[in-house]
């Protein structure tokens, strides 16, 4: 074999094997989101960890797995009464729904004073992950060496789809899901428990819980409080039940016990969540679509939305409310992708990437078998990702009207329940099968309430069919041809069908549930007519989706296996919204050039950013608390006052939003809810060199919560006396 390779190719070939594993050992210093599965591998307690980790997972235990909840992002029980303490940020939706201008809980916050006080958060869930299992032989083996890729994900989705029925069945009350560890390769059987009656306890006011707001959001140094406490609720038979008076507080089997001393700079820490999605293994073709195309686009029009909601803000309390929470989201993301393509840029990452894959090549070539086996993925996926680039424009439009305009949003779930509901339920999309169904008729009605307003839904809707018009002729979406054809006047047609539809009336809709397709089609209402015309749009773009899968989960997973012998590894999967541990210390590092960040801001900080103006206008009673300097217990010994937020060397992504930050000795320090400008970055790399996640100070949560917010009684459910 040897022989093969010939003496300029061994050169260059080791020259980067030798840069491509330096890039690997500085990233495996902290790097790692960890299933639970792989964490007795860790040696925690070399990195620092005094506990016994088999309390952190061993399903024979009553472990701290069970202390964790998956919220959207993550929350952790603080209380044997089922109290949860996450982010305001991740409770903002909830708060924003429960707020109206004269109750406006969301800019004034909001504190239960007794159980009875303690309100719905509106469309909340906590799921406990009770149990896991490898599933990837039983579902691997419904593929066939002759099935074409659209079969091959068909074949995958249906095996799935019966392994979660035969599981829910086995469990009854319990909720299934198989994840995907890594694409085309390993397959994971998750069992949850799903409470669905969550309520608000303490919700800071908004110029704590988002002090800074966007302004900071994904910076450092940082001052907000990010913090609020729900509780999870279930029938008096102890079982996950829907909202109801008669409902009691769940006593989870383990919470985190909270050490009211915090943590010093150089601590051992680890967290618990639940991360929702890297891209480490994904090749550079991927990373030159994300950056050259996907990731600016969306940015631009994330933007766009943002600046027309403003607008529409200004208005009424009312309508800014409606916009509130949207806006937000928008904001958040937007940030986060320019950070990333600043960080690509920073790092040149995608030439980094490119000369791994060089280096991998040369590897690949010099075996004739590994030649056979692996010859082509690289180039077939480039292909892949181009194709999808020269189809950006057109998929952007279909997925933006799903996504963006609420009146089409309405009528595309009526059409595709109609359609869907008529399959066996094994058949259906997951959405709309017996055990997902009703949660689409519970969401319609509260996006309805909490996030509709016709001027803005209008405005968007006009904005996506000038896009359409704009498009080039090749990729025309056919079912909007007619409308948006040359002559066409849009402002006219988008007012014309938002006002021939009856898509924003709840009752209209519930009548549509249960219709079959040829009814649909008899109804005299223009959004539903358009979302009937553009269906057949929609199809064909699922179908071209299922076969790109079919293509990339097997390029990927074989990608994986000839990284993992190049570069003599194991891999551990992507961030995918499962159960994950991550560890690091308390430790600042130096952004750039002559500048180094501290690991602490203390509420002097607070002091010295109030501005009296949004988002910079601290509560006079904060401000007058934080002059009185009587910290007491929760102060800071290192730094004499309150620390308010802090810096850590654990690898996290969003979802890790409202994860636990724990010590050494299995207590809660703090809660996470960001990262650093330079780690945004962290979904496609991590390095200890600039990878940072920002997580608010229990002592500054605990302070507030009994100086500011005068819960102190909450203090004493969590033990703290
Ligand atoms: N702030 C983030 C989020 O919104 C958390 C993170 O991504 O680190 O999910």
């Amino acid at each position: 074999m040897r022989k093969l390779i010939n003496i300029k190719n061994v050169t260059s070939t080791l020259v980067l094997l030798l840069i491509v594993s330096s890039l690997c050992l500085t990233v495996q210093a902290d790097e790692g989101m960890w299933p639970l599965s792989e964490i007795q591998k860790l040696n925690l307690h070399e990195k620092g960890l005094r506990m016994d980790p088999s309390l952190i997972y061993d399903p024979s235990k009553q472990s701290l797995l069970y202390a964790v909840v998956q919220l959207g992002a993550t929350g952790s029980f603080i209380s044997e009464e089922g109290l949860i303490i996450t982010n305001h940020h991740v409770a903002f939706g909830s708060v924003q729904a429960a707020s109206t201008p004269e109750k406006d809980y969301l800019k004034n916050g909001f504190l239960a004073r007794t159980r009875a006080e303690e309100i719905p958060a509106a469309g909340q869930t906590a799921r406990i992950t009770e149990s896991f299992e490898d599933v990837s032989a039983a579902v691997l083996s419904v593929v066939k060496k002759k099935m074409s890729p659209a079969e091959r994900t068909k074949a995958v989705e249906r095996k799935i789809k019966e392994l979660v029925a035969a599981a829910e069945k086995a469990n009854p009350g319990k909720r299934a899901e198989v994840a995907e560890m890594f694409p085309g390769k390993s397959y994971w059987l998750f069992l949850y428990t799903n409470l669905r009656d969550i309520r608000l306890v303490y919700v800071p006011p908004l110029a704590v819980g988002n002090f800074g707001g966007e302004d900071d959001n994904w910076m450092w140094p940082r001052h907000t409080g990010d913090f609020t406490l729900m509780r999870a609720y279930v029938g008096p038979d102890g079982k996950p039940a829907e909202y109801s008076p008669n409902n009691v507080p769940f006593r989870p089997k383990t919470y985190l016990k909270i050490n009211p001393s915090g943590v010093k700079e150089g601590d051992f820490v680890f967290l618990l969540g639940y991360p929702g999605r890297t891209y480490r293994h994904l090749p550079a073709s991927y990373i030159a679509y994300e950056q050259n195309v996907r990731m600016p686009a969306v940015a631009d029009w994330y933007e766009w939305q943002i600046n027309l909601m403003e607008e529409m803000s200004k208005t009424s309390r009312e309508v800014a409310l409606k916009h509130d929470s949207r806006i937000k989201g928008l904001a958040n993301t937007m940030k986060n992708y320019r950070g990333k393509l600043a960080g690509l840029q920073r790092l040149n990452y995608l030439a980094q990437k490119q000369q791994e894959e060089e280096a991998l090549k040369a590897f690949i070539q010099a075996d004739p078998k590994r030649q056979a086996a692996y010859g082509e993925i690289l180039s077939s996926l480039e292909k892949i990702y181009k194709e999808m680039e020269l189809g950006y424009p057109r998929s952007f439009v279909l997925d933006n009207l799903r996504r963006s305009v609420i009146l089409f949003q309405n009528a595309m779930t009526v059409v595709e329940a109609a359609h869907e509901r008529q399959k066996p339920d094994l058949e259906r999309n997951a959405a709309y099968m017996d055990r997902n169904f009703s949660r689409i008729k519970q969401r319609l009605p509260l996006t309805m309430r909490t996030s509709f307003y016709l001027p803005t839904d209008l405005a968007i809707f006009k904005e996506l069919l000038k896009k359409a018009k704009a498009l080039p002729d090749n990729q025309k979406i056919e079912g909007l041809r007619q409308l948006v054809s040359s002559g066409s006047n849009l402002d006219e047609i988008a007012n014309d069908i938002l006002k021939k539809t009856r898509m924003q009336d709840l009752e209209f809709i519930n009548t549509l549930w249960d219709r079959k397709p040829a009814d649909l089609k008899q109804i005299d209402d223009s959004m539903l007519k358009l979302a009937l015309t553009l269906y057949p749009e929609y199809l064909k773009m699922e179908e071209a989706n299922r076969t790109r899968k079919g293509q990339l989960d097997e390029l990927q997973a074989k990608l994986v296996d000839i990284r993992q012998e190049f570069l003599g590894q194991q891999f551990i999967p992507d961030a995918n919204g499962t159960l994950r541990l991550t560890y690091g210390r308390v430790e600042g590092y130096e952004p750039r050039d002559a500048v180094f960040y501290k690991p602490f801001t203390t509420v002097q900080g607070v002091v010295e950013k109030t501005t009296g103006r949004e988002p910079y206008d601290t509560p006079p009673a904060l401000l007058e608390l934080i002059n009185q300097k009587e910290f007491g217990r929760f102060t800071n010994p290192e730094l004499k006052t309150v620390s308010v937020c802090m810096l850590y060397s654990a690898d996290t992504t969003g979802g890790n939003s409202g994860s636990p930050i724990i010590n050494a000795d299995g207590e809660l320090v703090g809660v996470n809810f960001d990262r650093t400008w330079e780690a945004t970055i962290n979904d496609f790399t991590w390095s200890h060199d600039f990878s940072r996640s920002i997580g608010v100070d229990i002592r500054y949560a605990l302070w507030i919560l009994q100086e500011l917010g005068g819960a102190g009684y909450l203090l004493g459910e969590m033990g703290i006396k």
